[in-house]
């Protein structure tokens, strides 16, 4: 195991604006907690409204070189970064598991998941092109570019604090853009070990900057109200999102959100039970639960209900839960106590729904702000367990009776990021992907993430998408050229 004293000693607490590392204009400080211990783990600069507006105008001053620099070296530059990062894995996996919680196996199992975002967007530098073609009734021909937008502001939360980053910083710094960051007040600092990470990999000056604050709002408010900033990117509550998204409209900016989850997961009478509970016991305590993929609301057809319950409650109540930095443990803290407290309003409504609980339904003794992996069965689709993203690790059971009360049960949320479907006739994956109103669907899989997908949800869950090309979309314009008949003057 490495020396976390020296490793933390590693991390930067300042922002980065402009090339260089610098305390907060106010002189404000915020500290960074171990959801496991409750210990202080760090104490970083707050950055203010004015260090907002200094790295937007370093930011904009870096553009046009950035733009112009070729895509190899910008290509080169992400891939350097990807070969440090899987060189620091066990760092970053630390730095993670001591901010947020999650076990160190999970975390590492993050780094490798981010870092394909570096090397994904790699290879698309060198290979976004835009096309030619000719007026369909005409000969005048037309050429269409993708050009990079300009500074953009990267807002992410603490639940996945190095892939959210890198899912953003790759394909903004692959099309050509710069950047201001904002990370999570909750789990800094493995954003800020990215950045140092990231510059040493050759990112100029300018072109990334990092300003951490106890206040977010003070960050993205003065930059939105810039005409030269072009693009926020948020990822984070759905609240949060409609409102970053009110201010974006101040000046037209381009705006992609990932915002909340309530995932369905579907498991169809025909269903290899087995592999069901494996694949539903993945999608939901993955993370702690603290995922906006997380399988949210359990929708077992009544004839297999009584047998997948039974093998879902052995297998959540087998978990291992502790400080993620030890051995063998499966479920790490929750991030804060308020999310405890949440977890223990949502039992008690479940219960006052008719809900019963068949195992844990607890918080654990501190220090740490632990509770028992749960499963709740029973409980009436009003509870908040149905109607609400639970975002901890309790598993509500609900049961249906037709395909029909699946479908209509797993839309009934006004979110649609991730759903999962389980089932063993080969035609259900197409009746799923017709019925369901989500980004994306996992067929008898309970991991739905990679580099190569587009990631988003549709309705409250946000606009646009992340990773694969489509990813690239988003920090990019699309600009036409028009030309003349080629042949108008030849006689
Ligand atoms: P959050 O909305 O509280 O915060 C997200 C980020 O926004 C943080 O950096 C926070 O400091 C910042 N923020 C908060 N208020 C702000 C304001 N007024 N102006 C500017 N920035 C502000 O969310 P969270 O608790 O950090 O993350 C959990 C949420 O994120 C869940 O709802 C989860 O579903 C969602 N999430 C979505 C995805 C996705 O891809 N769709 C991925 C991960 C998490």
């Amino acid at each position: 195991m490495l020396n976390v004293k020296e490793l933390l000693s590693k991390v930067e607490t300042r922002l980065y604006i402009d090339g260089e590392w610098r305390e907060g204009a106010g002189g404000e400080t915020y500290d960074v907690l171990n959801p496991a211990t409750e210990e202080v783990l760090a104490t970083m600069s707050s950055g203010t409204r004015e260090d907002s507006v200094a790295a937007l105008d370093a930011a904009h001053r870096a553009r046009k070189e950035w733009e112009r620099t070729a895509p190899r070296t910008r290509a080169e530059i992400l891939r350097k970064g990807y070969d440090l990062l899987k060189e620091r894995k066990e760092e970053f996996a630390t730095i993670m598991t001591l901010e947020m919680g999650k076990s160190l196996t999970e975390a590492r199992g993050e780094v490798d998941y981010g870092a394909d975002y570096l090397l994904w967007f790699s290879e698309e530098a060198n290979h976004f092109f835009g096309h030619t073609n000719q007026y369909p009734a005409k000969g005048n021909r037309m050429v269409t570019v993708h050009k990079p937008i300009g500074p953009c502001l990267l807002i992410t939360p603490w639940n996945f604090p190095l892939s959210m980053a890198t899912r953003k910083i790759a394909p903004a710094l692959a099309a050509g853009n710069t950047v201001i960051i904002k990370p999570a007040k909750l789990t800094p600092l493995t954003m800020q070990y990215f950045v140092q990470t990231m510059i040493e990999a050759g990112v100029p000056a300018g072109v990334i900057n990092i300003v951490s604050s106890r206040s977010a709002a003070d960050v993205s408010e003065p930059i939105m109200a810039d005409p030269r900033l072009r693009k926020m990117s948020f990822t984070g509550s759905t609240p949060v999102g409609s409102s970053l998204m009110e201010l974006a409209a101040q000046n037209v900016l381009k705006v992609s959100l990932e915002l909340g989850g309530n995932a369905p997961a579907i498991v169809f009478a025909d269903a290899d039970i087995d592999g069901a509970v494996e694949g539903v016991k993945a999608a939901k305590m993955r993370n702690v639960g603290e995922a906006c993929t997380a399988a949210n609301r359990i929708l077992v057809h009544e004839s297999v209900a009584e047998e997948f319950t039974r093998k879902l409650v052995d297998a959540i109540s087998a978990l291992k839960v502790g400080n993620g930095m030890d051995d063998g443990v499966e479920v790490g803290p929750l991030v804060e106590p308020k999310a405890v407290d949440h977890m223990e309003e949502l039992v008690k409504d479940a219960v006052e729904h008719g809900g019963e609980v068949l195992t844990g339904g607890k918080r654990v003794d501190g220090p740490g702000f632990f509770f028992e992996p749960t499963v709740i069965s029973g409980a009436s689709t009003d509870a908040k367990v149905f109607r609400e993203e639970i975002f901890g690790p309790i598993a509500p059971i609900f049961t249906f009776a037709t395909e029909e009360e699946a479908w209509e049960m797993a839309n009934d949320t006004e979110y649609g990021l991730a759903s999962y479907v389980f089932s063993e006739d080969p035609d259900m994956m197409f009746r799923a992907s017709d019925n369901l109103e989500f980004g994306i669907v996992g067929f008898n899989s309970g991991v739905v993430s990679d580099a190569s997908i587009p990631f988003g949800g549709v309705k409250a869950s946000g606009l646009g998408r992340e990773g694969s090309r489509e990813g690239m979309f988003e920090y990019t314009e699309v600009q036409h050229v028009g030309t003349r008949d080629p042949y108008q003057r030849v006689k």
